[in-house]
């Protein structure tokens, strides 16, 4: 039990709760180390959220309500640190999750649905279709994405198949390029902005999951005031690539002015 006074109080429950993840089946042991190289780059950004992930956020936010047919994807990590958050944030757009591992077996799917279950409230919105959870029964995750092995590429129809929008906290390189490469707007959160991942996406919100999840729902829930128009407005004159090079020169300067 990690003690509320301690200062990396906030940094530490969440690697409590990837250790726990990963006790109950749901993370792989690589997602341990995935989590670590995340830690490294937040401690680069300052633990907080950039204005330029600020701008990447609201971005997506619009995006998200714009789109037909929104999906988040989610892995073992996202599970972990943000199970509940995923869930407010997808009853706000269509409901839709789908989940998505890179290490694909027969019994993380199982504990997966279980970590949804076993949780009352949860098991109610499935119960009552107000959210969806995609991706685990075989029989409708049996579409392909191109060019990804047979496993890694598995989705369902309803779900990332036939998504305009893809919102994929934590992704990988290939199924982000793969998913561009099908002419999806790819999101994705990521706090290393020299990942493949990162340089891929449609829209790279450079920010720590925990913190960045509730603020897409705090903007997606405040947008949903817009008309279309101004919703296309705040996406309209967005630039990725100057996004990603405005973090690196944060960081870069930074570094320079820190004192030891
Ligand atoms: P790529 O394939 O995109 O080049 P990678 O090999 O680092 O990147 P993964 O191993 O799948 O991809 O790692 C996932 C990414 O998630 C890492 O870049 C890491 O920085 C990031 N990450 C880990 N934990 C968090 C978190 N809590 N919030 C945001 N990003 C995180």
């Amino acid at each position: 039990m990690v003690p509320k006074t301690h200062p990396r109080y906030k940094s530490l429950l969440n690697r409590e709760k990837v250790v726990e993840a990963f006790d109950k089946g749901i993370l792989a042991k690589a997602g341990l180390t995935a989590h670590g190289r995340g830690e490294s780059f937040d401690y680069l950004i300052g633990e907080k959220t950039t204005t330029e992930a600020l701008h990447s956020i609201k971005v997506a936010s619009a995006v998200l309500l714009l789109a037909e047919n929104p999906v988040i994807s989610i892995n073992g990590n996202t599970i972990a640190l943000s199970k509940h958050d995923i869930v407010e944030l997808s009853e706000e757009l269509n409901g839709k999750i789908e989940v998505n591992l890179f290490y694909r077996t027969k019994e993380r799917e199982e504990n997966i649905k279980k970590a949804f279950e076993e949780d009352k409230e949860i098991y109610n919105k499935i119960k009552n279709k107000k959210i969806k959870l995609l991706g685990l029964d075989p029989a409708t995750t049996n579409k392909q994405i191109k060019n990804l092995d047979s496993l890694r590429g598995k989705v369902s129809e309803e779900g990332i198949y036939s998504a305009d929008v893809v919102l994929v906290p934590l992704e990988d390189g290939d199924r982000t390029e793969a998913l561009v490469n099908m002419g999806k707007t790819v999101i994705c959160i990521d706090l290393n902005p020299l990942s493949r991942t990162a340089r891929k996406s449609t829209i790279t919100i450079v920010d720590e999951l925990t913190r960045c999840i509730p603020l897409l729902t705090k903007y997606v829930k405040e947008y949903k005031q817009k008309d279309k128009k101004e919703l296309e407005n705040i996406v309209k004159n967005y630039d990725n690539n100057q996004n990603l090079k405005s973090i690196l020169n944060y960081i870069s300067n930074r570094l320079k002015n820190m004192e030891i």
